[in-house]
């Protein structure tokens, strides 16, 4: 039996693991869910799973949980706060944490699971971006188990062999195809994304997924995300990463040999699939995905990321060339940017716009510690709101 800590139950990603939990109760017990605010949607979570513990962000709203949970006689116990976090992501009754909290603030929780040689399963593609130097090194001092969630890095993690630690040379891989959907506005005329509004780019033709990461698809941020993702989780310089737009999302992602071989992994774009592989590796677990019908996806396609539409996918690679903390900086400018989008204070392609003025505006330093980290995190959190307040991009 597994305990887990769902860092973001109540997301996207969460609700897809607590589905996998729910069908595999002999193997799987529900330790700590965690949630930002959405006190209803927990309540009812932890009635289901009976978690040993429950998070809030927020000290009133543990309360009112807490609250409810006396009402019914529920014995879930209720905390707050970061630090209920990272203790409840390195408890030593917890065997692994999946991290699905979205953007920055998960950063520290999957690091201490990391510093307790948890089993993560990693969603939360912030962590390595911001910090992935300082995040791999954790895991391998402290012996933990990282499995990426991503489906891309899934695919990837499913494509090499199991010792590819030992370098993607020695292992005759010659590139990574990181596939991407192209997002919803993949074809619309240049002319019309100025006026795209929240809705427009939350529509994702494939997936569904949480606002942020839905937005970040949309300006395939999410791919620049999620090629220097690759590049700690795989230890693959940025020319062995490519990225190929695959509208169908029917290949995950694969990875190119010398030999000529593609070893790809396919499946329904349906994040259970991931999730249930990382959750059982090196076993593999229903998952409730659909299989996959190849007669009816008929054909699939493949063409050349644009990367003058797609800027922000250029910042990303321009970022992980340049190291430091210049990752981290353009991470808390895009979560600025795509608030603001998502609050109507910014238009659509304002968000490349306030990535890369950030970027001009802050020089990234080592990422020597997890204090610099923030700090560079903060400053281009300040940076990047006063510009939104200054409405430089509107
Ligand atoms: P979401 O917005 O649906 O959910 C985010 C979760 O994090 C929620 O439970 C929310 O309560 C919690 N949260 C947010 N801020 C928090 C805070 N400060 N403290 C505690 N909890 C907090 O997002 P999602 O789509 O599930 O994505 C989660 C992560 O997984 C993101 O990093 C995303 O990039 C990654 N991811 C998602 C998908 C997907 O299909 N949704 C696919 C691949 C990767
Ligand atoms: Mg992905």
């Amino acid at each position: 039996m597994q305990s887990i800590t769902v860092l973001g139950s109540t997301g996207s990603i969460g609700l897809s693991t607590l589905d996998v939990i729910r069908r595999h109760p002999d193997r799987y017990r529900a330790f700590a869910l965690c949630a930002h605010s959405q006190v209803d949607k927990l309540y009812e979570q932890c009635l289901e799973f009976q978690p040993s513990f429950a998070v809030l962000r927020d000290a009133k709203l543990a309360a009112q949980l807490a609250e409810r949970f006396v009402a019914v006689g529920l014995k879930t116990e209720v905390r707050h706060g970061i630090e209920a976090l990272v203790e409840l992501s390195s408890l030593s009754e917890v065997d692994a944490v999946m991290a699905a909290i979205v953007g920055a603030a998960g950063l520290e929780p999957t690091l201490a699971a990391a510093k307790a040689g948890k089993k993560i399963m990693l969603a939360n593609k912030e962590v390595l971006v911001m910090a992935g130097e300082l995040f791999m090194r954790a895991v391998r001092e402290h012996g933990a188990t990282l499995l990426p969630v991503d489906s891309e890095h899934n695919a990837i993690f499913q494509s090499l062999p199991g010792d590819f630690s030992r370098g993607l040379n020695q292992c005759g891989v010659q590139k990574i195809l990181l596939t991407a959907s192209g997002g919803p506005f993949r074809n619309t005329p240049l002319v019309d994304l100025a006026g795209v509004t929240p809705e427009q780019a939350c529509a994702h033709p494939n997936w569904v997924m949480g606002r942020k990461i839905s937005v970040d698809s949309a300006t395939m941020m999410n791919k620049g995300l999620e090629v220097i993702e690759a590049h700690w989780l795989f230890n693959a310089p940025p020319e062995m990463i490519q990225v190929v737009v695959h509208p169908q999302s029917v290949i995950h992602s694969a990875v190119q040999y010398v030999d000529g071989s593609v070893l790809a992994q396919m499946g329904n774009p349906d994040m259970r699939t991931p999730i249930a592989f990382s959750m059982a590796w090196p076993e593999r677990i229903a998952s409730g995905v659909e299989p996959l019908d190849l007669f009816k996806i008929a054909h699939l396609d493949f063409v050349a990321p644009d990367f003058e539409r797609f800027r922000c996918l250029q910042l990303a690679y321009d970022v992980l060339r340049e190291g430091g903390t210049a990752p981290a900086i353009l991470n808390a400018a895009n979560e600025v940017a795509v608030a603001a989008f998502l609050d109507g204070h910014l238009p659509f392609l304002g968000i490349a716009k306030l990535d890369e003025a950030v970027l001009q505006a802050l020089p990234a330093g080592p990422e020597g510690s997890l204090a610099d980290v923030l700090a560079a995190d903060s400053e281009a959190r300040r940076i990047a709101g006063k510009m939104v307040q200054e409405r430089c991009f509107a």
